[in-house]
């Protein structure tokens, strides 16, 4: 048995609310939850984060985390929603099997996102576009 624990959700080894399912995608209600209707859409085969999806998971994943979240809307009707997804301790991620939080939103809810903006030169962007670039190439 793997000791994922969203692996074992997957197969039904462990109970979740579930939300919707497709060939390559499971949604459920997320114990730890935010605001009512904050639902994780995961990959059903383990993969531990975006690095590591497929190709066919990636294009699995935003088709369906859009569709919960046009349901979480018509039925919460949230006055916004995020949507969060972390890679790696240090942004964040504490299971490490790919997945997306889809929190409803509200004024005054409490959730925050730190967002230090540092401005950098344009040079500066475009040094770091190229190091994209040469990565992408
Ligand atoms: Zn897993």
């Amino acid at each position: 048995m793997s000791d994922c624990v969203f692996c074992r959700i997957v197969a039904r080894q462990i109970p979740a609310t579930v939300v919707h399912e497709d060939e390559h995608t499971l949604a459920f209600m997320d114990l730890g939850h935010v605001n009512p209707g904050h639902v994780l859409v995961t990959v059903k085969a383990h993969a531990e984060n975006l690095y590591e999806l497929s190709e066919v998971q990636a294009r699995a994943v935003l088709p369906a985390a859009a569709r919960v979240a046009r349901a979480i809307r018509d039925a919460f009707q949230p006055a916004g929603l995020s949507v969060y997804q972390a890679n790696g301790k240090a942004a964040g991620q504490t299971v490490f099997h790919y997945h997306v939080h889809l929190v409803p939103r509200h004024d005054g809810d409490g959730m925050a996102l730190s967002w230090p903006v540092k401005n950098p030169p344009r040079e500066k962007l475009e040094e770091y576009a190229a190091k994209i670039r040469a990565a992408l190439a």
